[in-house]
């Protein structure tokens, strides 16, 4: 069986630390690898209007964002079609046909969706687009035949919706989408890294990221004022390292490279946190060495994206070059929907 990788970002904010332990570092790790038949990554902005539909420009704007945020992770448009959900409309009449195999109940028991309504005080005026979405999903995935998506886990129940629409398909219509499987990161802390605020997920519409494009100051400012133990008031204090996101980032970024560059009196991350919970270790020398590692990271990625920024025509030329491929991929699936839903007219 084909290898067929896809994935995809909403356009409601510059991409995070989150993204780039739960998601990018994973595709530009395949796309390196190179062992796949296609790798497709768009920008979701079709799903971004189900909750921002009064805020075009919001949406619209960061598409460039974050396909300048891909390109400078290390995304390779010639490896990677990048493209524009909008402009592949096949997708919405996919959605369409799809709408009929889920129940309203179905939608509702969603428990990501469910999190998101209330985050979003929808209250009882959930759009009707916001509910579909996972449905939307299930176009994206489909119209490209994928059967790799490597995401953070609040996506896994979007996946499984994407599998039992898959099923009852093929079984009504006869074998013609392929079911996709969700590829998350193999370390549970880069699965939902938690925001700066130590809550659960860092996420943009939350306030509590550290975006790729934040500049040096920024960066600091954000990481000594994070939450930590708010039991590890004086150094001597014992302290805990297990919900305390200064110690959650570490781990999913720190490498024994970064100690021997920065803090080399530990080995590792183990001896920092055998300290850190024995006492005798302060909140401030700790963040001071994640703010390094976030520097290390970053700098290379904000070089590339001034190059970018510099670029923006190259940048646009990508996204149509793209969008094109894509919508003939989409295309091709529709039609063979289309035929075994008997709506294929005048073949
Ligand atoms: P929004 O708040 O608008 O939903 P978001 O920050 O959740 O934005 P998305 O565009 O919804 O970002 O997510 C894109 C991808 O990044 C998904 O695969 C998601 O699982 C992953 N992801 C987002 N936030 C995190 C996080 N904090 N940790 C790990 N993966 C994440
Ligand atoms: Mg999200």
């Amino acid at each position: 069986m084909k290898k067929i990788i896809l994935t995809g970002d909403r356009p409601t904010g510059n991409l995070h630390l989150g993204h780039y332990v739960g998601s990018l570092k994973n595709r530009v790790k395949l796309q390196e690898e190179g062992n796949y038949d296609e790798m497709y990554v768009f920008i979701a902005d079709i799903q971004a209007l189900t909750d921002n539909f009064k805020n075009p420009k919001k949406v619209r704007d960061n598409i460039l964002e974050v396909v300048i945020d891909y390109l400078s992770v290390g995304l390779d448009p010639s490896k990677v079609t990048i493209f524009i959900q909008s402009m592949v409309p096949e997708l919405c009449e996919l959605t369409m046909y799809y709408m009929n195999l889920v129940t309203l109940s179905r939608l509702e028991r969603n428990p990501t969706v469910k999190s998101e309504i209330k985050q979003k005080e929808f209250g009882n005026s959930i759009p009707v687009g916001f509910l579909n979405y996972p449905i939307s999903q299930t176009a994206d995935i489909t119209a490209f035949n994928a059967n790799i998506i490597p995401v953070g886990d609040d996506q896994l129940p979007m996946i499984e919706q994407a599998r039992e629409i898959v099923r009852s398909f093929n079984s009504i219509y006869g074998e013609t989408l392929v079911e996709p499987e969700a590829m998350i990161p193999d370390s549970k802390v880069c699965r939902r890294l938690p925001g700066t605020d130590g809550k659960a997920k860092m996420s943009k519409s939350l306030g509590n990221c550290i975006y790729l494009k934040d500049d040096s100051d920024t960066v600091k400012k954000k990481v000594m004022s994070m939450y930590t133990d708010p039991n590890h008031l004086k150094v001597e204090d014992p302290g805990n390292t297990k919900d305390n996101p200064v110690f959650i980032y570490l781990e999913a970024l720190a490498t024994d490279e970064h100690f021997k560059k920065y803090l080399n009196e530990y080995k590792n991350l183990n001896e920092l946190k055998a300290h850190y919970e024995k006492g005798g270790l302060g909140d401030v020398k700790v963040k001071r060495f994640l703010y390094d590692v976030i520097e290390d990271i970053l700098t290379p990625i904000r070089e590339k994206r001034k190059y970018y920024e510099d670029n923006i025509k190259l940048v646009y030329d990508i996204l149509k070059e793209g969008s094109i491929k894509a919508e003939k991929e989409a295309a091709n699936t529709l039609k063979n929907v289309k035929r075994a839903m008997s709506i294929d007219y005048f073949n």
